[in-house]
């Protein structure tokens, strides 16, 4: 459905549209789009614009993928309705794998995923039907391929709490994409974006290939970076009420 260029609402109800749309297509789960109305709420609050800290944590999430030796992108079905051509972009420019994971697991939704994804140019995607359990979660959702197994660095957009913590816990180093800076996964990861998906992609984007190569850069940006801030600072705003740009 077409959004009139004068709506008030136009770019939130667009998104909303891809989230839909990904429904009907087998993408994203009904509690997806739950787990949407709560983004769009804190996106709300936070003036739906991408803040400074939310721009410094992508640039030290770039720097983690500079510096990691087998960096994984985990796709949910909301990630690949909202942004596939961005997923695809930031594993090209930060040499990473993408891999299907997800709560709601099934091999149809495993697969239209996996081909949504190929469709905006992935040339592998891991986790159809994956084996593997991931220790400390219970069935299906503990289940990863070994594009995630042997991750030392992972991107976790729109991830569930305990999950999180048992890929911590497995020794990986988390980036988390979440737009509320006081869910389990923001405060468990070493890195938190607190920004909506699709803006904070192309960002990172750009981040990832402005520090390609760049170790020595790379390394000074993680030590110095922190993340307990980058959450005060985030729910500072939100609790403030920041206004739209
Ligand atoms: P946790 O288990 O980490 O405490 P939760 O149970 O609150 O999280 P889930 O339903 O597992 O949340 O995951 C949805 C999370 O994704 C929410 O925190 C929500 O704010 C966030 N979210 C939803 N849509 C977006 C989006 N477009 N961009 C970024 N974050 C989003």
């Amino acid at each position: 459905m077409e959004v009139p260029d004068d709506h008030p609402r136009k770019a939130s109800l667009e998104v909303r549209h891809l989230l839909t749309d990904g429904f009907k297509a087998g993408l994203v789960a009904e509690a997806g789009l739950i787990a949407h109305g709560r983004g769009e709420a804190f996106d709300y609050l936070l003036g739906e614009r991408t803040h400074p800290f939310a721009d410094r944590a992508c640039r030290a999430a770039a720097a983690l993928l500079v510096l990691a030796k087998n960096p994984v992108f985990s796709v949910n079905g909301n990630v690949a309705a909202l942004c596939p051509k961005e997923v695809v972009a930031l594993s090209e420019a930060a040499d990473a794998e993408i891999e299907v994971n997800l709560f709601y697991r099934t091999r149809e939704r495993e697969e239209a995923i996996a081909k949504k994804l190929t469709d905006s140019g992935a040339k592998n995607v891991y986790g159809i039907g994956a084996s593997t359990r991931l220790l400390g979660l219970s069935s299906p959702r503990a289940l990863i391929d070994k594009a995630l197994k042997n991750a030392d660095v992972v991107i976790v957009p729109l991830e569930d709490g305990d999950r999180t913590e048992a890929l911590r816990k497995a020794g990986k180093k988390v980036i988390a994409i979440d737009l509320n800076p006081l869910s389990r996964t923001a405060q468990t990861a070493d890195v938190t974006i607190v920004d909506n998906v699709v803006r904070c992609m192309p960002l990172m984007v750009r981040h990832a290939k402005a520090l390609h190569g760049k170790t020595d850069e790379a390394d000074k940006i993680i030590r110095s970076y922190d993340n307990k801030k980058t959450l005060i600072e985030a729910e500072t705003t939100i609790r403030k009420g920041a206004r739209p740009a």
